[in-house]
Parts: structure tokens; C-alpha cells; sequence
């Protein structure tokens, strides 16, 4: 039996899409046998966490390429860094640590602060000698042992910054649990996630990804350090197109006081996964019937960007055979085939030759003028964009309810 990540209660199934395919894992040939695994997303009835339920090995999500990397956003990084500075405690002779390449750009703008102290965990320093490991390695590394040995290498950090590592953990508590033994008593933990209320509301299904463990909002991620004998002092939300990131900001010392109970927020909670589960075959069946049309108008239609939200919308919404190739100028990806659906991946010298009617665009969404500005000649002969992101200006029509 699967027990939630916070708590003791079984999640409850909401959806289950069935083995799908290790989204990083592009193929070299078509019809090739891919390694699948089930992506079940469930979501606990006590405090509301969205997860999957059966979390895939960290060695079947290990990228096979060695260049494939995520950037986040770091537009709200300066300010995060104001905070972290102005912690109570936290001096410049604080020991500042992360424990990857997303932690960086913190560590780097805290020591331009003046903060002389920092330490950015190496993979090897982790003990992980992969080629090609990301946040899904980390995570699976992490254990209370780790920590005593990080801490006899540099001594015991007054803050450690996590950025986009707790929605990847396959256990909250492990990671938890590494971070409390790591961390000083009374230090801080600044743990920043995607939000994934808006994206769970807007029927976003590219959101999906079996690399994401838990899908946490606002609500859920305050109630996750609850287990853990620590104190949320906040949680900060900065909006983004794709999603508003959320982080929290936990001190290592028992909370003053318990979280109140909130039912009513539960219950909004328990209605996000309920809609999520409901519009999934209808947003589906609409998005099938939209590509058919511009097939039996004579058109054809294409997706562009070959990154993994790409291959979730494709694959959870059934579409695979009503688009003809994926789109990507990474000279990387050209040549090979998204996992899956199996797609050709071409350059955008495809919009140009071979004219499909429709362009459903996948990449970030903060690209997307770009994309479009440097493909002007395909709009200007006809050719059409939309965006598979709700919250994008851009957003295809047929995603709406
Ligand atoms: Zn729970």
C-alpha cells in the first residue's frame, strides 16, 4: 500500500494514465520498445497533497544525455536573497549551502551580499558519478549518513537553499530527514517548489511529469513540514506565466504553535484534483476533435518545442497520431524522436517547407514572442500559433472550458 507523502493516509486514485515513457528518454529510431512505468496521480483526502502514487526508480528517470538540464526562473532571486539575508540570526559568517545547480544563482548573489560563506554541494561531493544526473539522483542520494559526512567536511550550514528538489523527492520524509540532520538546530531551510494550484485549475496537463512527485500548492506545502518538527515562518509566492514559484521558509526548531485546522481550504483542495480528474477526457476529447478538423480541412499540424511538457501533452491527451512532428532548433534534438508518441523531432525549417495549418507551441512560454518573431514568414503565409499553456496570451482556444 502507497501512504501519502506527509501523512499516514492512503492518497486517493484520481488518475490513472497508464506506463508511460521516461519523458528525457528520446529515441535514436522509431518504434523503438521503450522502458514505461505507471504515472497514477492521487491525492491524499486529509491534507489534500497532489501525488503520484507510485513513484518511478531514479534510475530509469536518469537522463541518458548528458546535457539535459532544466532552467528555472530566476527573476524573483534578488528579492528571495533580501529575505535570507534579513533572517534573524543569519550573519555574513553564516554557512550558506545548496546541493545543486539550481542553487547557484542564490549562492552567487549571497556572496556578491557579502555573505563569504557558501557552498554549493558538488555531485561529487554527494557521492554521485553519473554523467548526466539531475535532481532525480540527488534526491534518491540523500540520507541522514550524507549529512553527518557533509557536516564534518564544512561544518553545520545556518541556511540551506533547495530550489525545485522536493517536488522531484520519491520521499519527503528522506529529504526531510537529510536536510534536519544537515542543517543547524534553529538554521533555515529555504525550499522553493513550483505552484501547481493554478496549473491543477487551468486543466494544464503538461504540468504531469513523472520526474514530479508532489504537486504542491500554497495549502499543501505549508502543511508538508508539519511531520517534521519544524516551524514555517512563510510562504512566498511569486507569480509566473508557466507557474508562480512558492517558497517557504522553515526554521529547524519545533513550531511555536500547531497549524490550524482548515476545512474549507481542504475541501477547495479536494476539488482541484476532483475537476482535474473530471475535465481530463473531455479537455482531451476537445483537443482531438480541434487537430481532426484542421486534418480534414487539408491541413496538417505540428507541436513545437521537444521538452517534456510537450511529450505529456501529447501523450496524456491521446494526440499522437493527429500531429505530424515536433519542432525544436536545438541541433541536439534534431533527429531524434519524443518518447511516446514516437514524433520526429525537426527544425522549424519544417514551418517554412512543408506549411502545416496549425503550430501548437510547447516550448517556455516566455519564448514564445521569440518563436513567433523568428518565424514570421509562416504566419505571414497563413500558418498559425497557439500555446498549450492556459495562462499564455497565446493560449489555444479549445483548452477553455
Ligand atoms: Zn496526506
Amino acid at each position: 500500500m502507497f501512504t501519502c507523502q506527509i501523512c499516514p493516509a492512503p492518497p486517493l486514485e484520481l488518475i490513472d494514465f497508464g506506463p508511460q515513457p521516461v519523458c528525457n528518454r528520446y529515441l535514436a529510431e522509431p518504434d523503438a520498445r521503450e522502458y514505461r512505468h505507471p504515472l497514477i496521480l492521487s491525492q491524499c483526502q486529509t491534507d489534500g497533497l497532489l501525488q503520484l502514487s507510485r513513484p518511478w526508480p531514479s534510475d530509469e528517470v536518469r537522463p541518458r544525455l548528458d546535457w539535459i538540464s532544466y532552467k528555472e526562473p530566476e527573476r524573483h532571486l534578488d528579492d528571495l536573497c533580501d529575505r535570507i539575508a534579513a533572517l534573524p540570526g543569519v550573519g555574513t559568517d553564516t554557512l550558506i549551502t545548496g546541493v545543486s545547480y539550481k542553487d547557484e544563482p542564490v549562492l552567487t548573489r549571497m556572496e556578491k551580499k557579502g555573505f563569504s560563506r557558501t557552498w554549493n554541494v558538488s555531485l561529487e561531493e554527494l557521492g554521485i558519478h553519473h554523467p548526466g544526473a539531475g535532481m532525480e539522483t540527488i534526491q534518491d542520494v540523500l540520507s541522514e549518513d550524507l549529512a553527518g559526512k557533509l557536516r564534518s567536511l564544512k561544518g553545520v550550514p545556518g541556511v540551506i537553499v533547495v530550489r525545485h528538489l522536493l517536488e522531484h523527492s520519491n520521499s519527503v520524509s528522506k529529504t526531510m530527514a537529510f536536510l534536519k540532520a544537515w542543517a543547524a538546530a534553529g538554521g533555515y531551510l529555504i525550499l522553493e517548489v513550483p505552484d501547481s494550484e493554478q496549473t491543477f485549475k487551468d486543466l494544464d496537463f503538461g504540468t504531469v511529469w513523472e520526474e514530479h512527485v508532489c504537486y504542491f500548492t500554497e495549502f499543501t506545502l505549508g502543511r508538508a513540514f508539519v511531520p517534521f518538527d519544524t516551524d514555517l515562518m512563510d510562504v512566498i509566492r511569486y507569480p509566473y506565466t508557466l507557474e508562480d514559484c512558492l517558497v517557504a521558509i522553515v526554521a529547524c526548531r519545533p513550531a511555536a504553535a500547531p497549524l490550524p485546522n482548515d476545512p474549507g481550504r481542504l475541501r477547495q483542495e479536494l476539488a482541484l484534483g476532483t475537476n482535474f480528474k473530471a475535465g481530463w477526457q473531455t479537455l482531451a476529447t476537445r483537443c482531438q476533435q480541434a487537430l481532426q478538423q484542421v486534418i480534414d480541412a487539408g491541413g496538417a499540424t505540428v507541436i513545437f518545442g521537444a521538452g517534456h511538457r510537450a511529450a505529456t501533452f501529447v501523450n496524456l491527451l491521446g494526440l499522437e497520431r493527429l500531429i505530424s512532428c515536433v519542432i525544436d532548433d536545438d541541433p541536439r534534438k534534431a533527429g531524434l524522436y519524443l518518447p511516446g508518441c514516437q514524433l520526429p523531432i525537426v527544425t522549424s525549417a519544417h514551418l517554412h517547407s512543408a506549411r502545416p495549418a496549425l503550430c501548437v507551441l510547447a516550448a517556455s512560454p516566455d519564448s514564445e514572442q521569440v518563436i513567433i518573431g523568428k518565424n514570421k514568414a509562416y504566419s505571414d503565409n497563413g500558418g498559425r500559433f497557439a500555446s498549450i499553456y492556459p495562462r499564455s496570451p497565446l493560449a489555444w482556444e479549445h483548452l477553455k472550458a
